[in-house]
């Protein structure tokens, strides 16, 4: 098929990316597992090499498989490329790569995954980068942390661990303002809830390891690019709008327009950086994604009617999940994310850290886990976890304080799930 903006989602989950194998008529996508590929000859081998002709030279950049997730992914964020990464992690890495040097910074919200924080607020520095963290629900602290150095403005689109909802047309109205490119994280909602290009990303950045393969079983990233941000408006992108000196002062931007972020990534990024995912990795997140909306349905159903219950119970004082009238973001889910405000929220308990940890211990079905985004429910007892690196009030500020457990719904029967939160609350008492 030709993919189009004319498939629906359900769709192009399936085929986008994914042609009948030119070599064998292979219908799924073949893991194409090989380090090299041989040149026609000496002058295509060039050609290749000086970026004038598109093809695959040697794993570490390129992969027929990788290639294929990449392609799906970009069709389904709505962008014009993606790079796919060996994590989520290392996806930041590389959405930040050309964008930042030494003493550039990036203003980031306060309510990000615990990893993201340490990430940003600890490791970075040691390129000479640094993030500045700001509440996102107040615009006018984004916009007042913005400076000259700023060279990215990053988010979640639904923020783990508490499933808030960034108003993502409003941090992108501003970032379009200062002329930065947005990042948006959009593991927890995945482009079936939520596409933030359509909502003014630059760039959308996903851990693959949770609702995208889907089933606990890959490590993986991407970085998706919109297409959309002129990079050589200013002199503030040189990665991307200046000569590079290791292609013979090729300039990534006017040779490549739109599709400037996704080559760089390739050919700068993967080959230095070498944060490559390997084609096995690829070919189960294929697999997970062909029934990404089933199970963001079934996420989203199930968390509702559990997030509903766990409200009435009298060993808990909130619920963040923000499909639920309670929540300071439920109306953001209409515009932000309309199929669902997805199936990660967290639970405060009346009981504090001590009966947090009696609770995560009690539970059966659920597994106590550093993961999120699997077919099985999962919880976490962040602040004692995942936050643990971080100070306390930044554990308040991401919503990870010490009375605070962190929901992953499955897409198991929602009468199972409820009766051993019930059975494991009730041990809390
Ligand atoms: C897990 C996660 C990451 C990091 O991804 P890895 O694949 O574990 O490196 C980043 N952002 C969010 C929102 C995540 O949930």
């Amino acid at each position: 098929m030709t993919d189009g903006p004319s498939y629906g989602f359900d769709t192009l989950q399936i085929h986008a990316g994914a042609r009948p194998d030119p070599a064998t008529g292979a219908r799924q996508v073949p893991i194409y597992q090989t380090t090299a590929y041989v040149f026609r000859d000496a002058d295509h081998a060039a050609a290749l090499f000086n970026l004038q002709e598109v093809g695959y030279i040697y794993s570490r950049l390129t992969n027929p498989t990788v290639a294929a997730l990449q392609e799906r992914m970009a069709t389904l964020e709505g962008g014009v490329g993606a790079v796919c990464c060996s994590s989520g992690h290392a996806a930041q890495i590389m959405a930040l790569f050309p964008l930042m040097g030494p003493g550039k910074n990036v203003v980031a919200s306060t309510r990000l995954y615990g990893g993201t924080i340490t990430q940003f607020s600890q490791t970075i520095k040691r390129f000479g980068w640094s993030a500045t963290f700001v509440d996102f629900d107040d615009l006018d602290a984004v916009k007042a942390a913005i400076n000259d150095d700023t060279r990215a403005v990053f988010c979640e689109s639904i923020a783990n661990p508490g499933g808030y909802i960034t108003d993502l047309d409003a941090i992108s109205a501003i970032s379009d303002d200062a002329g930065i490119p947005l990042i948006v994280d959009n593991t927890s909602a995945t482009p079936y809830l939520c596409r933030p290009i359509e909502h003014g990303a630059t760039l959308v950045v996903h851990s693959m390891t949770k609702y995208l393969t889907g089933n606990g079983t890959v490590t993986g990233g991407v970085v998706v690019d919109s297409g959309r941000f002129d990079w050589s408006a200013n002199d503030k992108f040189p990665s991307l709008s200046a000569p590079e000196p290791a292609y013979h002062g090729l300039k990534f931007h006017e040779t490549f327009g739109p599709l400037a972020f996704t080559f760089h990534g390739i050919a700068i990024g993967l080959r230095d950086l070498g944060m490559t995912l390997n084609p096995q990795a690829a070919h189960y997140t294929l697999m997970g994604i062909e029934t990404l909306s089933l199970r963001m349905q079934k996420h989203v159903e199930n968390a509702m009617e559990v997030a509903g219950w766990l409200e009435t119970h009298d060993a808990v004082e909130a619920v963040t999940y923000a499909g639920l009238p309670s929540s300071p973001y439920n109306h953001r889910v209409a515009s932000i994310c309309p199929n669902g405000a997805g199936g990660l929220f967290t639970v405060k308990l009346k009981g504090g850290y001590d009966a947090c940890v009696k609770f995560v211990d009690s539970l059966e079905i659920f597994s106590h886990v550093a993961n999120l985004g699997d077919t099985r429910s999962l919880v976490i007892h962040s602040a004692s976890t995942t936050h643990r690196q971080l100070t306390p009030e930044q554990q308040e500020a991401a919503g990870a304080g010490p009375s605070v457990v962190r929901i992953s719904i499955g897409i198991e029967d929602p009468a199972d799930l409820i009766a051993d939160l019930n059975q494991a609350l009730n041990a809390t008492k």
